[in-house]
């Protein structure tokens, strides 16, 4: 499988699960920009080492997902930069945890607009150049959460059932212009982001970490282990591959088996 010539913005990439994408897709020769908050020398080390170490042309674009002139700023940026934008990966994500009577209004208004929205205005930015070309991917980083809840994670649970549904839509109007769009749903990554939200859990559910760890997080994953970054990059590269075109409009799970119960 390789996806040189291509090239892929993946938005929340200097951190995490879209990290982890953007060196896949990299890995396979793909030019890519990566997005997101952080230091600026700790991201400069992350753009030079993907350029240093799979040969490819790397870009950082500090754009604030919940601005939409930003997100088409960027897009039309790495239109420019790369000659075209041929794989979208939207995510860029926060959580917050709180029971919903006290959830913060202006967190309810942050959640939804980067875990939901900017994903929305990616979209309507990249699709054009896809549709040209006749070739695309959109890749959507939903969650279990996108297809079961759980208490304190009114926001993102809504978010992430919205990017599902926003998925399907997409793959739809895009099934013969030659762009699948697909969402992936992790169960636990161990990420900066689930990191964080242990002391939250810990107060919202009066328990240790350990016990937030073993049954809350572990707990919903039957398997006992998290996710890893490197498995959910591997599966986005294989959704870019040719043996994917026929994989369209789906929820892939990659969760220790969560869903199925
Ligand atoms: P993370 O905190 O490690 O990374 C989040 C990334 O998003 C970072 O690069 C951060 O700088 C960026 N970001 C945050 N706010 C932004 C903004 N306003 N504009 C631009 N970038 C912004 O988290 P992660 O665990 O890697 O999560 C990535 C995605 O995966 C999210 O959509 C999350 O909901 C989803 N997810 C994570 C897990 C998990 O267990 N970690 C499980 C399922 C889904």
């Amino acid at each position: 499988m390789t996806l040189r010539s291509k090239s892929a913005v993946v938005t929340g990439s200097t951190s995490g699960i879209g990290l982890g994408i953007a060196r896949a897709l990299a890995r396979e020769g793909t030019n890519v920009l990566i997005n997101g908050f952080g230091e600026p020398q700790d991201i400069e080390k992350e753009r030079a080492g993907l350029e240093a170490e799979f040969g490819v042309k790397a870009l950082y674009s500090p754009a604030d997902m919940t601005k939409p002139d930003q997100i088409a700023d960027m897009i039309r940026g790495a239109e420019e930069a790369f000659g075209g934008v041929d794989i979208l990966v939207n995510n860029a994500g926060i959580q917050f945890v709180s029971p919903v009577e006290e959830f913060p209004i202006e967190k309810w208004d942050q959640i939804i607009a980067i875990n939901l929205s900017s994903a929305f205005h990616t979209t309507r930015a990249a699709v054009p150049g896809m549709k040209a070309r006749k070739w695309g991917r959109i890749i959507n980083t939903a969650s279990a959460h996108s297809l079961v809840a759980s208490p304190f994670k009114a926001a993102y649970v809504a978010a992430k059932h919205g990017i599902a549904g926003l998925t399907k839509t997409v793959a739809l109007e895009l099934a013969t212009h030659g762009v699948t769009v697909n969402c992936i749903s992790p169960g636990y990554v161990w990420t900066p982001l689930v990191e964080k939200q242990i002391p939250d859990t810990m107060s919202a559910r009066g328990l240790t970490r350990e016990q937030v760890i073993n049954d809350v997080l572990l707990e919903a994953q039957p398997t006992k282990q998290f996710v890893t970054v490197e498995q959910v990059g591997a599966l986005a590269a294989f959704l870019c591959s040719e043996a994917a075109s026929q994989i369209t409009g789906t929820n892939l799970s990659i969760d220790g088996g969560w869903t199925a119960e």
